[in-house]
């Protein structure tokens, strides 16, 4: 058996910057990855920073802790993340109003400034200008996603943590609060530890129900096409204005009695069409979020790919045709009453589990809240994560 003050499963952005966190204040930390190739959410992600887009006091904190955290990261990791500022381009379809498109970001700590479709295709030279009535803009910030966790992993193991291949397949909570005896089974061994955080992503209710835990955690299915580098150059990072993801995951979220049937079947999905180019000249063409409460569920990539590529081909019409391939993973999200992720303990079932999950939009804050959490749990007073895990806990 072996034992550590902490073990984090799951290494997306969420586990890894926990991990490094936790190990930088000096605790004993295994991080556990049933994925030797890391296909999850933080591998197919945009890698989009919405700084911009905070509505309330906490979460303007984050996101500017966020960015200033986002500018030193790669020295602090040693490793290029590939962080930088680029034009966010909010697409606004034709039937729709752009003013009271505009207003409804009109709460956010930098609204983006409205374009008409001219100025719009000025910005971005591969959008069809005939599918929108305008557009909206703002300074978004970017990052390679993959690259930052494995910056995250490389920097946690030589700070000492231990990483390690590892399908957790049940969580035992500790007999006695104070002992350390919180159990990880996993496929091969079991480990031992005095606290456990769960970072699984999209997994994450699956796990904590296998073990008899139920929090209102919740996953859609995302699909995209990945392309190879390519020489056509997208100057901007391109989505829909009203992304009909948030609907549905606040529709989703009101319906627990369709999460605890797990049928494979999709039982409804949305595409918000936009692209995004890395450094390399690879392209993310996205997305499909769909409910399937099975995480296990298969979907039929032919007919996803053609929905995907008919899809870009309207916005971004020299996007569509490009070689590339579809992949999927899962995305958590969490209760539409909670517009922040869950963080935090599971109270009177597990004291000792700790939830770091839940993010449907995550990659700017997490850098900091990561380290807001390795503060509270080192007994530190934390304002950010009272707030964060206190409604949850009523
Ligand atoms: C196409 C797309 C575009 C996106 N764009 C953006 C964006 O621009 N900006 C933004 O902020 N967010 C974006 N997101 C969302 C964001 O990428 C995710 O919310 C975030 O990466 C989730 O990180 P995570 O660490 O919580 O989960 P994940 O990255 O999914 O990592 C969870 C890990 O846990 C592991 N795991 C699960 N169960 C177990 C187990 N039992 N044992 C061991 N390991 C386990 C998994 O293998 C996985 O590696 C996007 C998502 C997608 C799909």
């Amino acid at each position: 058996m072996k034992t550590y003050d902490w073990i984090v499963i799951g290494a997306g952005i969420a586990g890894t910057a926990v991990a490094y966190e936790l190990v930088k204040k000096g605790f004993s930390v295994v991080l556990l990855e049933q994925n030797p190739s890391f296909e999850n959410a933080t591998r197919y992600s945009y890698g989009g920073l919405a700084f911009w887009s905070a509505t309330t006091a906490v979460t303007r904190q984050l996101c500017e802790e966020g960015m200033a955290r986002y500018r030193l990261l790669s020295q602090e990791l040693d490793a290029d993340i590939e962080f930088r500022q680029l034009d966010l381009l909010l697409t606004i379809p034709r039937d729709s109003d752009p003013k009271t498109v505009a207003t409804s970001y009109a709460g956010c700590a930098v609204p983006p400034k409205l374009l008409t479709r001219e100025e719009a295709s000025e910005m971005e030279p591969l959008l069809n200008r005939e599918a929108i009535a305008a557009a909206l803009t703002v300074k978004h910030g970017h990052i390679n996603p993959k690259k930052t966790a494995q910056a995250y992993i490389q920097a946690f193991q030589r700070a000492g943590g231990r990483m390690e291949q590892a399908q957790v397949l049940k969580l035992h909570p500790a007999q006695r609060a104070t002992s350390r005896d919180t159990k990880v089974e996993t496929t091969t061994t079991t480990y031992s530890s005095g606290k456990v955080v769960v970072c699984a992503g999209g997994l994450t209710r699956q796990l904590l129900q296998a073990s008899g835990i139920s929090i209102p955690l919740y996953f859609t299915h995302a699909e995209i096409i990945e392309t190879p580098p390519v020489d056509v150059r997208l100057r901007t990072l391109v989505m829909p204005a009203c992304l009909q993801r948030l609907q549905l995951e606040a529709e989703f979220s009101k319906l627990e009695e369709i999460w605890n049937k797990p049928t494979a079947e999709s039982i409804a999905a949305i595409l918000d069409a936009g692209a995004i180019q890395f450094q390399d000249g690879s392209l993310r063409l996205g997305q499909i979020s769909r409910i399937i409460p099975d995480a296990g569920a298969k979907v039929d990539s032919l007919q996803s790919e053609r929905w995907l590529r008919q899809s870009i081909a309207a916005i971004l019409p020299q996007l569509a045709n490009l070689p590339g391939s579809w992949h999927h993973c899962l995305v958590a999200f969490s209760h539409k009453d909670f517009c922040l992720p869950f963080v935090g303990s599971i109270p009177f079932l597990a004291e000792d589990i700790y939830v770091f999950s839940g993010f449907s939009n995550p990659l700017a804050i997490v850098p900091s809240l990561a380290e807001h959490f390795a503060n509270w749990v080192s007994n530190q007073e934390d304002e950010v994560i009272k707030q964060l895990s206190s409604p949850r806990q009523q």
